[in-house]
């Protein structure tokens, strides 16, 4: 029986460690497949267009919201980050689970939108801790840095309508909670069961 594909959605502060975690994941997952967001954001060093994201123009993006491209879209500190339609339909039809790594606005439109989905929020331990990890990634300018680091505050209250919420302090401990999220997720008699009663032919009362 063909099993349907999860979607995971993983919101968290700009420098909390989701792209280490997500990355971590898919090493010890490598069934999971990994959405690439479109951005207008210019593209940092040893980021690769097409891998890390497609990076459009601004015109290209508002091009897309027009023809109703994206399943969700935002600004998120000052560029634009958008999810396609197609991206999350080519992965259903595969039947693959699939990460998406978007913030909490665009994980509030597929909320809203009834999109079935599991919602991970990843925190930092601290605000100190965030403020040098995001310093200490050496991507951004210092402005950048203290915008991310002033949204935090906000998008932290986000976390408890979440399903699940991950301290990201030591790297090991959140990747194994990580892990253990995905793989409970995907042990829901609910997604189990039809499988489980067509390998054992088993008739089901209803
Ligand atoms: P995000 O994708 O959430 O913006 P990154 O994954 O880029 O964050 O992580 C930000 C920085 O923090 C990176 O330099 C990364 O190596 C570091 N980092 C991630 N997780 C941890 C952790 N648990 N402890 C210490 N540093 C971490
Ligand atoms: P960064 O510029 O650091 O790669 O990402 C900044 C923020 O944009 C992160 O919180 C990331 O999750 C979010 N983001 C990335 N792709 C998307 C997307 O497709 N949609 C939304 N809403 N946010 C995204």
């Amino acid at each position: 029986m063909e099993r349907q594909g999860l979607l995971y959605v993983i919101s968290a502060p700009s420098g909390a460690g989701k792209t280490t975690l997500c990355h971590a994941l898919i090493d010890l997952l490598p069934e999971l497949g990994h959405s690439i967001s479109f951005t207008t954001r210019p593209i940092r060093v040893g980021e690769v267009d097409g891998v890390d994201y497609h990076f459009v123009s601004p015109v290209t993006f508002q091009q897309m919201i027009d023809d109703k491209a994206f399943v969700e879209w935002a600004e998120v500190h000052g560029n634009y980050y958008g999810t396609a339609v197609k991206t999350l339909t080519d992965a259903c039809d595969s039947g693959r689970d699939i990460l998406l790594d978007i913030d909490f606005q665009g994980a509030v439109q597929l909320k809203e939108r009834g999109v079935e989905a599991v919602f991970i929020f990843i925190a930092p331990p601290s605000f100190s801790e965030l403020e040098s990890r995001l310093r200490g990634r050496n991507t951004d300018s210092a402005e950048v840095v203290a915008c991310r680091i002033k949204n935090a505050h906000g998008e932290m209250q986000e976390a408890k309508w979440y399903d699940y919420v991950i301290i990201n302090d030591d790297l090991d401990v959140a990747l194994m909670e990580l892990k253990s999220v995905i793989c409970a997720e995907r042990c829901r008699s609910r997604h189990m069961f039809p499988i489980v009663a067509q390998s054992l032919n088993i008739i089901t009362s209803k």
